[in-house]
């Protein structure tokens, strides 16, 4: 029997994930955590009978309690920043899966590598933020990390099995669909709705603007540096509309390994959670007949700056990454809100970057100092816009 902390458990990783986990009655969910969302987080506490409910904005914890009463759940309700990391250290759960989006799930996530648990990770923004960090709490605390995101994913199941000699030779090949913009020439009146509207995936919000922008490949790629200690000239994106390669590596003698599926989260994390061993995951079995054609194409950084925004802040330095992230995360919720223009979104990156160059941070105070302050430059540069 395993037991299992989701943190975001309502979201659409969350959602996922919950439906893989119903598929087998070995898990266990142990504590569910959502940051508003009272209803669904209570619904979900009540259905898989957790035992814990964390909501993180403080002031509502008093309405979840009630919620989960009026369902007849069992769960103890707290809330609170201290309770997300207390839920994802606790002694009662095995495994934490991190699907809190943003730099805000940053502490519980570095709470349950240090207490060793198996950590299926989901929220890049962590890693994109904290990688060292996390590398290296992922060591002390004996963790085992899996990666969650579906071109790690991938290339964790082509890289398995490999000798280490042979991983470290490994050029990564990060697949990208494009997003829905692909082929759209003028961006100036993009909605958010449009944004969202992601050709082949089903997503959060923010991390559906990201892939309209290309920064969420661009937070991937230094995500996969710090997973697979890879450096940036050994890390490619190539840009493949149909979501069937889900990413590959590249082996010294000239093979390239590729990982295929249908475009389905739950085929990550049902490998995620079974690993080693292979589970059913209600995805879709792939019909390569049906597939069309699959192409492939380079990606263009100067249509899409974001993604040679994240190489630069790769390459530049930790603190780089830390204000590429915190910029970001600030320009796309200013654009979901309506006010800040699609096109705005990576000019605001570009100037934290030339602005602000923080030294790499060494603790995960650090980290948060540096967020905090790039966040209010940002947001600063964000008013200056309102359309
Ligand atoms: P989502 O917006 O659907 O869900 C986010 C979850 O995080 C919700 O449960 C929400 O309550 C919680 N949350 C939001 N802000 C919070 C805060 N400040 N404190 C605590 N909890 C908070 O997002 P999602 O699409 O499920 O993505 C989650 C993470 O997984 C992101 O980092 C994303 O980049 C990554 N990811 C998502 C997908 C996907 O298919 N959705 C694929 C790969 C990676
Ligand atoms: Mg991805």
């Amino acid at each position: 029997m395993r037991s299992i902390t989701i943190l975001g458990a309502t979201g659409s990783i969350g959602a996922s994930a919950l439906d893989v986990i119903a598929r087998h009655p070995r898990f266990r969910v142990h504590a569910v955590t959502a940051q508003t969302n009272v209803d669904d987080l209570a619904d979900i506490a009540a259905r898989f009978n957790s035992e814990v409910a964390v909501i993180g904005d403080p002031t509502l914890e008093r309405p979840l309690h009630d919620a989960l009463r009026s369902r007849g759940a069992n769960a103890i309700a707290h809330a609170g920043r201290r309770a997300l990391v207390e839920a994802a250290q606790a002694p009662e759960c095995d495994t934490v899966l991190a699907a809190i989006v943003g730099a805000a799930g940053l502490e519980p996530t570095i709470a349950a590598a240090e207490a060793g648990k198996r950590l299926l990770l989901a929220n890049k923004e962590a890693i994109v933020c904290a990688g060292a960090l996390l590398m290296d709490a992922v060591r002390r605390g004996g963790a085992m990390l899996l990666p969650v995101d579906s071109e790690h994913n991938a290339i964790h199941q082509c890289l398995s099995g490999l000798p280490e000699s042979e991983r470290a030779a490994a050029r990564l090949v990060l697949t990208a669909s494009g997003g829905p913009f692909l082929n759209r020439d003028d961006l100036h009146d993009v909605t958010p709705d449009e944004a969202c509207a992601h050709p082949k995936w089903v997503m959060g919000r923010k991390i559906s603007v990201d892939s309209a922008t290309l920064m969420n490949k661009g937070l991937e790629v230094i995500e996969a540096s710090w997973l697979f200690q890879t450096c940036a000239d050994r890390i490619d994106v190539v840009i493949h509309p149909q979501s069937v390669i889900h990413s590959m590596i590249e082996l010294p003698d000239g093979s390239v390994l590729a990982q295929m599926g249908t475009a389905d989260m739950r085929t990550p994390l049902a490998y995620a959670l079974g690993w080693p061993e292979r589970i059913t995951s209600g995805a879709r079995r792939l019909d390569l007949k049906s597939a069309g054609p699959l192409t492939f194409e380079a990606a263009d950084r100067t249509r899409f700056p974001c993604l040679q925004y994240a190489y630069s802040a790769l390459e530049h330095g930790r603190g780089a990454s830390v204000v590429l992230n915190a910029a970001n995360e600030i320009a796309v919720q200013a654009f979901l809100d309506q006010r800040l223009r699609f096109t705005e979104i990576a000019p605001t990156i570009e100037r934290m970057l030339d602005c602000y160059d923080p030294p790499p941070p060494s603790t995960i105070g650090d980290v948060l100092d540096i967020d905090h302050e790039a966040r209010e430059r940002a947001s600063e540069l964000v008013t200056d816009k309102v359309p």
